[in-house]
């Protein structure tokens, strides 16, 4: 963990001058965050750089002094909430969107208290993943689609990204994450996939080769907010976990919940299955965080405590 933001300043100093630049120096001082990516290897450097890879979750903790204190923040356009940690700091998890532009991108920080708000910018380093190539031979059919199931496929589209929408204002969560099933990696998270010999999208989850029938767990406390039977997708399940965040189970053969029901961290969901467009049984696990897509992986090397 570091201490020290690599660059602060007010948002506001732009027509305020040399001196509230000097200020906001000195608040920050007083003022450290904390940002801790989900990958070890990724910790800043020497220079107090923040860093994370694409794909990567940065932990960032703000301190605040008062019990009233809010916090806000917004990374690449997207808006970050923040919890409550402890009595003394907030907490909020920053997605490193895949296909996030390499190189120095702002997290501000908005802290609200009964003193009037406090802004804070700090220079995140956006490191580039090196995603691998994925070669893979479907049915025709489910490749070249007709507009029939064009039609269908782009209304489960819609479909997904409404589920999304739904922002709750406290973590869901409880504690640490869990994998949902066990199993090998067949599809790595953000391979370039290139499917019938033509270049397709990359590829958003990982997927864990398990034998059908094997139970799928919730990786944490949340509320299903889709369980839907999809063209690509097949079975699927969405879990909101809050804040912004949620998981995703597809190709399942089977679907054990409902829509609005409440799953405990490590409660059987479905079963792992092959449905919709799949070479064979496997979990697609993927997560969305305020709108970016990281690495599943990434949660479960959070540092929480407990
Ligand atoms: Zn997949």
């Amino acid at each position: 963990m570091i201490s020290q933001p690599s660059r602060t300043q007010s948002s506001s100093s732009w027509y305020t001058g040399r001196k509230l630049f000097i200020l906001c120096l000195l608040i920050a001082s007083i003022f450290p965050i904390q940002i801790v990516p989900s990958a070890e290897r990724q910790r800043p450097g020497a220079d107090g750089q923040f860093s994370g890879k694409q794909g990567e979750i940065l932990w960032v903790e703000v301190p605040v002094s008062d019990s009233q204190a809010d916090v806000k923040g917004i990374f690449l356009k997207r808006k970050i909430p923040f919890f409550r940690l402890n009595e003394h700091a907030f907490a909020g998890l920053v997605g490193i969107d895949m296909e996030d532009p390499q190189g120095e991108q702002e997290l501000s920080v908005q802290v609200h208290s009964e003193g009037g708000t406090q802004h804070f910018s700090y220079a995140i380093l956006i490191i580039k993943e090196n995603y691998t190539i994925q070669e893979l031979t479907l049915p025709k059919n489910k490749v070249d689609l007709d507009s029939k199931t064009l039609k269908r496929v782009k209304a489960e589209q819609q479909e997904l990204a409404g589920a999304f929408h739904r922002i709750s204002d406290s973590p869901l969560w409880d504690g640490p994450f869990l994998e949902p099933v066990a199993g090998k990696i067949t599809g790595v998270f953000g391979s370039r996939r290139v499917i019938n010999g033509q270049p397709r999208r990359p590829h958003t989850g990982e997927d864990i080769a398990a034998p059908t029938g094997t139970p799928v767990l919730a990786i944490n406390t949340g509320t299903v907010v889709l369980a839907v039977d999809h063209f690509f997708s097949g079975k699927g399940i969405i879990l909101d976990h809050g804040l912004g965040l949620f998981s995703m189970y597809f190709h399942l053969s089977e679907i054990d919940v409902q829509h609005g029901q409440s799953v405990q961290k490590g409660e059987a969901i479905g079963k792992v299955g092959a449905s919709g467009r799949a070479t064979g049984p496997h979990l697609h696990w993927g997560i969305r965080l305020n709108g970016s897509r990281v690495n599943p992986f990434a949660l479960t090397s959070l540092p929480f405590k407990g």
